[in-house]
């Protein structure tokens, strides 16, 4: 019973201005750790990262969503 009932979600980030990091990221930590290498990108060229994770379920959910509004929905704890 591996897994059953239990959404297995997945992660990436996301940013109006900056859009998504393109990655599929397993774990939320690993979602934050992009996010931080983002904003450390963006901090030495002056500028920040409006990244935020994003909770998804597979690559088509990052493939193809509305600009407006980001990919997958936003993650609860964020
Ligand atoms: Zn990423």
């Amino acid at each position: 019973m591996r897994g059953a009932g239990m959404p297995r979600f997945r992660f990436t980030t996301w940013g109006p201005v900056r859009g998504d990091c393109g990655h599929v990221h397993r774990t939320r930590p690993a979602a934050e750790a992009c996010l931080r290498r983002d904003q450390h990108g963006c901090a030495r060229q002056g500028g920040y990262s409006d990244r935020r994770i994003r909770r998804i379920f597979n690559r088509a959910d990052i493939a193809s969503y509305d600009i407006r509004y980001g990919p997958g929905t936003r993650d609860a704890e964020d």
